[in-house]
């Protein structure tokens, strides 16, 4: 087996009932991962030389930057700034220079070498690596625990990114017949997952009619950040 089977965060996650399990897994994991990369670890030179080199993403940064305490950031922007000059001042400088001789990159080599030093994230990092795990046990209970299959087939399913990254997983790591069952009830789910969440932000929207101001909400009034989440695979908190 190349993944190890940790049933009790994809069954927590399974009965928080929201609209994609794996983003309330994912959720918890980049908690985990900011503050870790936030806390003792910022003095540790393992740490920072990964962190230096991949930087973080703008949406993990931002989390970084709401957590109270600044310094931990501070630390590590100004290395991953240090190591970032180190490596770009030599395109920079051929772009700069007058002599010809030295021209030895473009400015499109200057721009794709940038999209690719910037385009990594550790936390991000992370959190995939462990994610191929819960996938790899989500497909074990779907597969060997009727009571998880059943709860699964009466949930809100997935968020899209997840769906389609569930799909591409088991394509991947199991057997066409494994991957053809799973698709199945995942998409019968999806689609009536999608059909009510659909009537949710119509009845949210209808709701701004003067006529239906006295209606109850009913289930629509967090409809917009739970479509959110479907539509994009971001919890809004
Ligand atoms: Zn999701
Ligand atoms: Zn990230």
């Amino acid at each position: 087996m190349k993944y190890h089977i940790d049933t009790i965060p994809v069954w927590d996650a399974m009965k928080e009932d929201k609209e994609c399990l794996f983003c309330e897994i994912e959720s918890r994991m980049e908690e985990k991962y900011v503050e870790f990369y936030l806390g003792d670890s910022v003095m540790q030179p393992d740490v920072r030389q990964k962190t230096n080199k991949t930087g973080f993403c703008g949406h993990h940064y931002q989390m970084m930057h709401n957590a109270t305490k600044k310094l931990p950031l501070g630390l590590s922007s100004y290395t991953r700034l240090e190591y970032l000059r180190e490596h770009l001042d030599k395109y920079f400088d051929s772009i700069v220079s007058e002599d010809k001789s030295l021209k030895k990159s473009s400015a499109a080599d200057m721009a794709e070498y940038i999209n690719k030093i910037t385009s990594t994230c550790a936390v991000c990092e992370n959190v995939d690596e462990n994610m191929k795990r819960y996938l790899y046990t989500f497909i074990h209970l779907w597969k060997s625990d009727s009571e998880f299959k059943q709860a699964f087939l009466n949930s809100k399913g997935m968020c899209l990114k997840h769906f389609a990254g569930m799909i591409e997983f088991s394509k991947k790591e199991m057997t066409d017949s494994v991957t053809l069952a799973l698709a199945k009830d995942m998409a019968e789910v999806q689609k009536k997952s999608l059909a009510r969440l659909s009537d949710d932000v119509k009845y949210f929207n209808d709701k701004f009619d003067h006529r239906n101001v006295e209606k109850p909400w009913g289930t629509s009034k967090d409809a917009l950040p739970r479509a959110i989440n479907k539509l994009s695979g971001r919890i809004i908190k």
